[in-house]
């Protein structure tokens, strides 16, 4: 593998500093982070002048489904390439696939992210599998249906052992009126999930879209909110999950969809809460649950409507920049490998042109993405 250092460009490493004089080396696939003037005492391959440019790690949405591809009203296993590809040529070198809606498999889903893993092309996959869930309860055609502490014990096994890298629990009482009223897992059973997960060493991520059920879920012991509950989150429920460390995947891009299709007010009610919960210090990670391409909301690659509609909530670049990288390896469970520009990660970067704190829309001026080292775009100027 190519030794490759990147001199000359500003740093912005994911904690929220900024390096001007230092320089990132990459061997093994590896960062190594020196000083600047330290550059010449090395040998590289390639040397790489980012003057006028920005590195960060690279970006991580940690909300989508990539599972999901329609042609004739037929679902197509596997995942969508597309996407993945439009993904990763804008920055995104990781995906947190919050799991399946369709009827697929846990062993369809292993197939599909084996298939990702071979090629280095595409954006690293960390899946939920499928959703834990009552019989009968929310999380599409063919969640882990679960009702004793024996079914759950298996399952999170049966699940890990198949290489499934996180598990999703799901608290919902219907979206609409079609789904209103729906069967849902016992306070009992939700901490069972959690205890379990966590005792193998995974965290648990949660779809919830009201508070009094995230309320129940923050008890349970979940690490992660899927999305940011629509109706008004209280300081104190905000304070608890401060408290924990309960991250939030806001996924505004569907609170406007929902607000622009339907008419219901969730978007205002949702970007306040997402304000609020930052001001008190919460943590959220990027992510807009893209399942498929639908515009205006949706489309290939960076999720551009939910970076837009971040800086709307009102938090600061920098603020979207750590939401973006480290919060997102947080919530993947993956912060001691990427999310950050230290020494001793893998090399996974994103270099754009101009600077992205005085203006976040240069994000999408990709000079360069590097995943695990490899340099998978770079654009010519
Ligand atoms: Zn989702």
């Amino acid at each position: 593998m190519k030794k490759i250092c990147i001199h000359n460009g500003m740093i912005i490493d994911g904690n929220g500093e900024i390096l001007l004089d230092s320089a990132i080396i990459i061997e093994d696939g590896k960062i190594k982070i020196i000083d600047h003037q330290d550059v010449c005492n090395h040998y590289f391959d390639r040397m790489i002048n980012a003057k006028g440019l920005t590195i960060l790690p690279g970006f991580i949405n940690a909300h989508a489904h990539t599972g999901f591809k329609y042609v004739n009203n037929v679902h197509c296993k596997g995942f969508q390439e597309e996407y993945l590809l439009a993904c990763i040529n804008e920055g995104i070198t990781t995906i947190r696939d919050e799991g399946m809606f369709t009827g697929d498999t846990l062993e369809d889903v292993v197939i599909a992210k084996r298939l990702i893993e071979r090629n280095n092309n595409y954006p690293r996959i960390v899946t939920t599998g499928k959703f834990f869930t009552a019989p009968k309860g929310y999380g599409g055609q063919a969640p882990i249906e679960v009702e004793t502490i024996d079914e759950v014990d298996a399952k999170i096994e049966e699940l890990l052992s198949l290489g499934i890298d996180m598990v999703k629990t799901v608290l919902e009482d219907g979206l609409d009126p079609s789904t209103h009223g729906l069967p849902k897992l016992s306070d009992d059973l939700l901490k069972v999930i959690c205890n379990k997960a966590h005792e193998k060493g995974v965290k648990v991520s949660a779809h919830v879209t009201q508070s009094h059920n995230l309320k129940r879920l923050v008890d349970a012991g979940i690490d992660d909110a899927a999305h940011m509950v629509y109706d008004d989150l209280s300081d104190e429920l905000i304070n608890e999950m401060v408290h924990k460390n309960i991250f939030v995947i806001p996924t505004l891009t569907v609170s406007k969809m929902i607000s622009d299709k339907y008419g219901a007010p969730v978007f205002e009610s949702t970007k306040k809460n997402v304000m609020r919960f930052v001001d008190a210090g919460g943590n959220i990670a990027l992510g807009d649950d893209f399942i498929e391409e639908e515009s205006p909301w949706y489309r290939l690659g960076m999720p551009k409507l939910e970076l837009q509609l971040l800086k709307e909530a009102g938090l600061t670049n920098m603020q979207i920049i750590i939401a973006a990288t480290r919060n997102g390896a947080i919530v993947c469970g993956l912060d001691k490998e990427i999310g950050t520009i230290e020494s001793g990660k893998r090399a996974d970067l994103l270099l754009i042109e101009g600077n992205p704190l005085e203006n976040i829309e240069y994000i999408y001026n990709v000079r360069m993405v590097i995943k695990d080292g490899c340099i998978i775009v770079e654009v010519i100027k």
